[in-house]
């Protein structure tokens, strides 16, 4: 199951869609997501006329920091004996083809291409005995835009990771994958500056899962993101950002100064 979110051109409204090939078939409003698959659909729109929204809308991303080993050195950081979890504000998501705004505050702001999970029914204290996986919607590509110099600066990770426009996400969310291998790239300007297979990830997303929805419940349409590989790096104005996973597809956004 491929979903995307999209503006549907008649009424100027925010719509859930299935993709198949180049077809759009509407999902009714408030349709949950476990249903997508069974809801009555409409009649099928063509998708390159369509404008994209982020395929999800979630109330909290959860991201996980240090969890590929050589990001870890890079940054002169070791290695979390547990998951190492921050939060990005909804606020912070865009869209494919959407501007990352770098602001002006900042004086290096980095690109970190990350697989992201998308939740598909309220998963509260996964317990031994249940697949954490069956709590997944889909798969999709997130970056997860970072200020590398305020991180740095600050004890909390919350200002270098939550501008506006600092967490492109999508362009689809992609049901029936397999979370335990599959290659991740990103590339700036179309040079690959990270790439990484996610069964290099030091916690898998069954782990994390398991590990996060222990602490909060998760909700469908929550995104966990779960972690850069190395070779994060700074981001300029006109720069073309390309976060491509295996299976979902390439989110793909340009860098601008803030207006
Ligand atoms: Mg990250």
């Amino acid at each position: 199951m491929k979903i995307c979110r999209f503006i549907e051109p008649q009424t100027g409204r925010a719509r859930v869609g299935l993709l198949e090939g180049a077809l759009v078939y509407s999902v009714p409003p408030d349709t949950p997501p476990e249903n997508y698959q069974h809801a009555a659909h409409e009649r099928p729109l063509a998708l390159d006329v369509l404008r994209l929204l982020p395929p999800v809308v979630p109330s909290k991303i959860v991201c996980v920091g240090r969890n590929y080993r050589e990001h870890a050195a890079e940054l002169g950081n070791p290695m979390p004996a547990e998951p190492l979890l921050f939060l990005k504000p909804p606020s912070s998501i865009i869209g494919h083809g959407d501007s990352i705004e770098l602001p002006r505050i900042s004086e290096r702001v980095e690109h970190e291409g990350e697989l992201a999970v998308v939740i598909g029914r309220r998963a509260r204290r996964i317990g031994a005995g249940v697949d954490p996986l069956s709590y997944v919607l889909g798969y999709t590509c997130l970056n997860d835009v970072t200020a590398r110099d305020l991180q740095r600066r600050d004890v909390q990770f919350t200002r270098g990771k939550s501008f506006d426009t600092f967490c492109p996400v999508g362009p689809f969310v992609v049901g029936g994958l397999d979370p335990l291998d599959l290659y991740l790239e990103t590339r700036v300007n179309g040079e690959v500056r990270q790439k990484a297979r996610t069964s290099a990830l030091a916690f898998n997303v069954p782990l994390l899962l398991r590990y996060i929805s222990n602490i909060m419940t998760l909700e469908p349409g929550d995104i966990i993101a779960t972690g850069t590989p190395a070779g994060v790096g700074p981001l300029l104005p006109g720069d073309v950002v390309e976060v491509e996973v295996e299976g979902v597809g390439t989110l793909l956004n340009k860098v601008s100064a803030e207006p």
